[in-house]
Parts: structure tokens; C-alpha cells; sequence
């Protein structure tokens, strides 16, 4: 008798059983369609077995097994196993969330066809500098088209700016460029030897890295790359990309933020013009997705870009992995299956036996301490390789008058950069932070009636909104609590700083960037043109401009509100703070100038600032780790939370005290804590509560959670939402 057991997407710990008498070993890894109850699912079969613990007259059977894409190897299989045994999470979830959404579907995979754009001969013979004026657009489609012989997808071309479609169209109708059609078989590997163009000669700094990679030997080395901003970390994982394809081998390259891909992705497509490089994040639409997966899984793509859902994909030829800006918190997913791409990347590094290199420039403590203790080793970039490090001063607002939030050295600064025609940047940190309208009279604010969550006051369009549930209103013309008329708004917002500039200087081209003004799609790209055009004169930004962004013109930042971070009741206040405010500097003066960095701030002293002045993170982390060794917090205890979420708070809390009564019963070294409602403790309606779960041995957490979690199922009944956070970022 073959029974198959198959993973389903549905949350139940278990796989299911059914016959499949045509089934082989070699279909484990493979897709099936099953009779799920009334209904036809897709599933993933994770194991053969001659026996079923169930009535074999209950047994139903697989309607057919999918062959039209090789099956999941069994090292993916593995680390979708681990993933779910240790954040866990129902198998059949992790493993369907694994695969591309046509993978999903219920149809075996039609022949696929796309088309694509090459340059013709006329394009070819294009002179770039013929093109002037606004032919931006333009001029990076016949730039891009160059650097590709067999031509472009469409849809990535039309992805580089909301112009690109109507410019795809002129040039075709001027005979640049020309379509074609083509049935997209999945491409083949290659084992030439493939191209490198060289960079810019190495640095000492950039060589000795290289040199210390090269000189292990094979096998599982995790390594933590300590660059500053600038170092230029990416020219020596381009080095190792090179080697690491030189003996055949695959790369991949995770990185946080889907709106840094394009610019890497470029570069590297540059510097390896015949490899194949593909990405993989949520801007894919699923046809290209689906195409960039297989090309991974069948071993041609050389590099593979992505996100952090990229670290589940198949790779036969996985060579090296590298893990760029790894304290990043999106590697960690915060819903769903809530694992960290980071943590699971060096357990696959450590499964296939290969290097794999941590780059940051303020690695998550974590990281770091692993590194002080020798199980990560250090490679060290102290030294920006073009510019000079930014000069970070400290603007002492107990002894500043502020004008709507800023003081008069920043709004000198300000004229000053702009007269010599130079770009400036006010970061506004919105941690836990946004303008919310107040009664000064009666001290009420703008609440959210759905969420625990301050109502965020949006001037342009006179509303107010929950950034939360969504929920908006109109400003109120009195305070509903006292009837007083005259309501303020309390603490900077980007368009109140905003508003105040353009009064302040009224020549000056001010480019507010938010989330609010980013959500049309292109949008940022269209900003970062105008930007780099010199088009703009003050840039106001959240969060979104830290990272990565390289503006040649800009020098001068000026940051707001950073103290709202300094003593947040997060432990990881702090160290997010350092972090946030390194990214923010390193933006400043990336070109010829040297860039000035001027923090307002009401503890000038306190040593985080100090620390940043003098660039120096390995002296404030050591001193963090230190503070949490004192006080026993992470990375000296393994925590996790147990979340809840229901319609009454009381029923949240309850399951919660039930389930710590439970857990105290399982034997074992771990703190459980009282349960407490979660940091937004009420949202679209629905009220949460948690509980933390500690221990100072990983497996002395994972030995009780294994008998906790198991007894939670049970405990929850209907009302419950509940899911476990293993090695939560956020409390
Ligand atoms: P990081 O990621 O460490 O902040 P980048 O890799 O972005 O730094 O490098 C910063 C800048 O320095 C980039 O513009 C890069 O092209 C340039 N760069 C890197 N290495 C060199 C080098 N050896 N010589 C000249 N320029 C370099
Ligand atoms: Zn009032
Ligand atoms: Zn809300």
C-alpha cells in the first residue's frame, strides 16, 4: 500500500494521509492535487509510507501528482521543517507559503510566454549624449538595454518609472528598440566561466576583508562584515560573488527592503553581465516571481536577489550567502509565520556546509555579542572609502528657542547649504511617534476610537487618521471634551515642518517624502529623480530615507525627535536609535563635501550621541551588552511571547493567565511572566494582550514551548487568536 503524507495550507500541526499508487520516491518535494473535504487542494508531499495510523477505508486518494516542475529538494524540505518545528508553525502553512503563489494553484503550469525588448542595430548606434534634456527615461532604458543581449522583460522595463511605457512605445516607433515574443523555457546553467568587470581598485581595508574570506577553507564560517557607512561593504561581497561563481556555485544576496533592490540589482547586473541574476520580493508580479523561482530551483541563475522571503528558495548550487544590513528588522517577519530571514539563512549556511557574511554597520546586539564570543568572525571596515565621515554635532534645545520645532542653528545651516547650492535633509524619526492634535486647555488628545492609537493630524487634506486600522475623520473645530476652539497640534509632523520651511524660506524646493506621499506607485521613483536633478532643495523624510539611498548633493541632515527613542520603554530603544541615526548620517556628504549632521536634542551628553560623534559602535554596543547583561535581557536570555487577540480584553487575559498556570506546570528553566496588554493594546477593534516567556538556554526555552504549546491548542477554544513569537523583535 503507498500512502503519501501531504502538506496542506491549513493551520493544523499535522499532515495528511492518502493513497497515491503511482507515487515514487522521487515525488516527495512534489505538488498534488487532493479532495480536501468538499473541496480540491493543493498540497506538497513531504514523506511515503506503507501505513497510515487512520481507518484505510477513510483514506481518500491523491487525484494527481504535479510533474511539471521539479519537486522541493529535500535540504529545502528541511529547513521548511526546521522553520516550522522552531517558530512553531503549522507545517502545511510554512511549506505552501514557500512557493510562488502559480505554484498554489490548482493548474499544472502552461508553456509561458513574455515578451521582451532589445536594442536593433539603430538603437545600438544611439549617442547618449544626442539625447539631451528630459530624456531621462529614455536614456536608462537604451543604458539598461546595453548591458542585456538577449534584451529585457517588459514588465521589469515599465517597473523602472511611470514614463517607461509611453518611452518603451517612441523608441519602438523610431526603430531603437524592437519586441519579441518569446516562450520562456527555464534557462539553462551555465559552467563558463563567467565575467567579471572589475571595480575600483580595493582599499587595504576592502583587500584585507577579501583576502581574510579567501584565506578559509570551505565548510560552514558565518562572518560578521562591521563596516561603516561608506566603506564600501559591497565591493567586497562583489569579490566573493565573483570567486564563489567561479567554482560554479549560486549566491544569495538578501537584502531589507524591496525599494533598494533595483539600484543593487543593477550594479550587480553590471558587474556580472553574464550571469543570471534574478530577483525575488513582493513587487514581482506572480508570472515573474514564479519564472525567477524556477530559475533558482533549476540551478541557472547565478545570483539570486531578494528579500527575506527569497532565504526559502531552492538552490542547488547554494555557494554563499550574504545577509546585507542583517539588524534590519524586516528580515523578521512580525505576522503569520513570524520567523527571521537572518536566523534562518545561517542555519541554511550551516545545513549546506558554506560561508555566509552579516554586513551591517551597527549589527543587531545579538549578532554582535556572537562575534565578541568568536562564533562569528569579524571583518572590520573603519573607514569611508570617498569622503570624509560627516561632522555630528549636537544641538542643545534646553538652550535653544525652537521655532515650530527647529532651532536656529539648523535653519542657518539650512540657508547656508542652500546657498551654496547644495541639498539638506531633515529627518523627522517617527519611532513611536506622530503629530496628534491636542486641547491645550483641557490636555485632551486625538484618539482612535477602534485602536488605543493617537489620531495623526494630516494637514493637507484636514484629517485626521489612524495609522494603525486606517480609520480617518475630519478635524474637529473644538475640543469635544471642553469646547475650547483653539486645538494644537503637539510635536513635528512632516507637514508641519513642512509648512513652517516653505514660510521660512520661500524660494526653496521642498520635497516632503512619507508614507503618505510614496504611495502612488512610482512615486519614490519619480522622487529620487527629482532628488538626484537637483530639482530639490530640502528633502523632509521619515524612516524610508535612512537606508541605502545614495544623493551626491546632499550635505547637511538635520534629525528631529531622536530623544522619543532614547528612553522608550523598548529595550531595544537605544540600539535601534544608533542604528537609525548612523543610517541618517551616513547619508550626509556621500560626495565631494564633507557632510554635517546636526542633532537636536535635549541630552547632548548622553553617551549615545557621544558614541555616534566619534563613529564608534562597537564601544556603545559593548556597553549595551553590558546594560543587558545586567539587567538580563537579550542576547543573555531567549524569549518568546505568547500573543492573543480577542474581541473582549478580559478574554484575552484570561486565556493568558490559564496558559501561564499551564506552563508552570511543564518542568523546566524558564520565567513566565504576567500577562499585560501588548504596546497597542487594542486595534481595528480587536483587543491584544501578551505574555513573555524566558530562559537563559535556547534549549531550555525550546524543550518547554514543545510541551507549552501543544497544551495552548487545547486551552484557546473559540474566542482566542493566539500565536507564539519565538525570538521576538518587538514587546
Ligand atoms: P557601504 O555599503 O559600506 O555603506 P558602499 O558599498 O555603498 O558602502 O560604498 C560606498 C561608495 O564607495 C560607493 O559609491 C562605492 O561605489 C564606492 N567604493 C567602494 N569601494 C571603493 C573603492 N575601493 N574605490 C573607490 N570607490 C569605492
Ligand atoms: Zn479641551
Ligand atoms: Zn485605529
Amino acid at each position: 500500500m503507498s500512502i503519501v503524507r501531504v502538506a496542506l495550507d491549513v493551520p493544523l500541526p499535522t499532515l495528511f494521509d492518502y493513497r497515491a499508487t503511482a507515487a515514487a520516491s522521487e515525488d516527495i518535494g512534489r505538488r498534488v492535487l487532493v479532495p480536501f473535504g468538499k473541496k480540491i487542494a493543493v498540497g506538497v508531499i513531504i514523506e511515503l509510507a506503507s501505513t497510515t495510523s487512520l481507518p484505510m477505508q477513510r483514506v481518500r486518494s491523491v487525484l494527481s501528482i504535479l510533474r511539471d516542475v521539479p519537486p522541493l529538494p529535500s535540504d529545502v524540505l528541511a529547513l521548511l521543517k526546521f522553520c516550522s518545528d522552531y517558530y512553531y508553525h503549522p507545517l502545511g502553512e510554512v511549506v505552501l507559503n514557500a512557493l510562488p503563489t502559480r505554484l498554489r494553484r490548482r493548474q499544472t503550469l502552461k508553456p509561458d510566454t513574455a515578451s521582451r525588448y532589445r536594442l536593433t542595430a539603430t538603437g545600438r548606434a544611439i549617442d547618449a549624449a544626442s539625447l539631451r534634456g528630459r530624456a531621462t527615461v529614455k536614456l536608462e532604458l537604451l543604458r539598461l538595454l546595453r548591458a542585456a543581449e538577449d534584451g529585457i522583460d517588459e514588465v521589469s522595463l515599465r517597473s523602472i518609472a511611470p514614463r517607461a511605457a509611453a518611452a518603451l512605445k517612441t523608441m519602438t516607433e523610431h526603430g531603437w528598440i524592437e519586441r519579441v515574443a518569446v516562450t520562456r523555457k527555464a534557462p539553462q546553467a551555465s559552467t563558463a566561466v563567467l565575467r567579471f568587470v572589475p571595480g575600483p581598485a580595493l582599499t587595504n581595508e576592502q583587500r584585507a576583508a577579501v583576502d581574510s574570506l579567501r584565506s578559509v577553507d570551505a565548510g560552514f564560517t558565518p562572518w560578521l562584515l562591521l563596516g561603516v557607512t561608506g566603506s564600501g561593504k559591497t565591493e567586497v561581497y562583489l569579490q566573493w560573488v565573483a570567486d564563489t561563481l567561479a567554482c560554479g556555485k549560486q549566491i544569495l544576496l538578501l537584502v531589507p527592503e524591496i525599494n533598494l533592490t533595483p539600484q543593487l540589482e543593477a550594479l550587480v547586473r553590471a558587474r556580472f553581465p553574464e550571469t543570471v541574476l534574478v530577483s525575488l520580493h513582493s513587487g514581482l508580479n506572480e508570472s515573474e516571481r514564479l519564472h525567477n523561482w524556477l530559475a533558482a530551483q533549476s540551478g541557472a541563475a547565478g545570483i539570486v536577489l531578494g528579500t527575506r522571503l527569497a532565504v526559502f528558495t531552492p538552490l542547488p548550487r547554494l555557494g554563499f550567502i550574504i545577509v546585507d544590513e542583517e539588524q534590519d528588522s524586516s528580515f523578521k517577519q512580525t505576522d503569520g509565520l513570524r520567523y527571521s530571514a537572518r536566523d534562518l539563512a545561517l542555519w541554511r549556511a550551516k545545513q549546506r556546509a558554506i560561508p555566509i557574511v552579516l554586513g551591517s554597520a551597527t549589527p543587531a546586539l545579538e549578532t554582535f555579542h556572537k562575534a565578541l564570543n568568536g562564533n562569528y568572525r569579524t571583518l572590520a571596515l573603519t573607514q569611508r572609502v570617498n569622503a570624509m565621515p560627516p561632522a555630528i554635532e549636537c544641538v542643545d534645545t534646553r538652550r535653544e528657542p525652537l521655532l515650530d520645532g527647529m532651532s536656529q542653528a539648523l535653519l542657518n545651516a539650512l540657508r547656508e547649504t542652500m546657498k551654496r547650492g547644495e541639498q539638506s535633509l531633515i529627518f523627522i524619526n517617527r519611532r513611536g511617534f506622530a503629530p496628534v492634535l491636542m486641547c491645550p486647555s483641557c490636555g485632551w488628545t486625538s484618539g482612535c476610537e477602534r485602536c488605543s492609537a493617537k489620531l495623526v493630524l494630516h494637514l493637507q487634506d484636514q484629517r485626521l487618521r489612524c495609522h494603525h486600522c486606517g480609520h480617518q475623520e475630519r478635524i474637529p473645530t473644538a475640543c469635544p471634551q471642553c469646547g475650547n476652539q483653539d486645538l494644537k497640534p503637539l510635536g513635528q509632523g512632516t507637514q508641519r515642518i513642512d509648512s513652517a520651511l516653505a514660510r521660512i524660506f520661500p524660494g526653496a524646493r521642498i520635497l516632503r517624502i512619507d508614507r503618505d506621499s510614496t504611495r502612488r506607485k512610482h512615486a519614490w521613483h519619480e522622487m529620487r529623480r527629482q532628488i538626484h536633478a537637483q530639482e530639490v532643495d530640502i528633502l523632509i523624510g521619515t524612516q524610508i530615507l535612512a537606508k541605502g539611498h545614495d544623493f551626491p548633493q546632499l550635505n547637511l541632515v538635520g534629525v528631529i525627535n531622536a530623544d522619543s527613542s532614547l528612553y522608550s520603554t523598548d529595550f531595544r530603544g537605544s540600539e535601534r536609535l544608533f542604528a537609525l541615526l548612523t543610517q541618517v548620517a551616513g547619508r550626509a556628504g556621500r560626495g565631494a563635501t564633507r557632510g554635517q549632521v546636526l542633532i537636536q536634542t535635549e541630552f547632548p551628553a548622553h553617551a549615545l550621541y557621544q558614541a555616534l560623534r566619534r563613529d564608534d559602535y562597537p564601544a556603545f554596543a559593548k556597553e549595551l551588552l553590558a546594560e543587558r547583561k545586567q539587567a538580563g535581557f537579550p542576547p543573555f536570555v531567549y524569549q518568546a511571547v505568547l500573543r492573543a487577540e480577542a474581541l473582549r480584553r478580559e478574554t484575552a487575559i484570561e486565556f493568558l493567565i490559564h496558559a501561564a498556570r499551564d506552563g508552570a506546570k511543564i518542568e523546566g528553566a524558564v520565567t513566565i511572566y504576567d500577562p499585560v496588554p501588548a504596546s497597542m493594546s487594542r486595534r481595528a477593534g480587536i483587543e491584544r494582550a501578551q505574555l513573555t516567556v524566558q530562559s537563559r538556554s535556547r534549549p531550555g526555552l525550546h524543550a518547554f514551548l514543545r510541551a507549552w504549546h501543544v497544551r495552548l491548542d487545547h486551552a484557546a477554544g473559540r474566542k482566542v487568536r493566539w500565536a507564539l513569537d519565538v525570538d521576538p523583535l518587538e514587546l
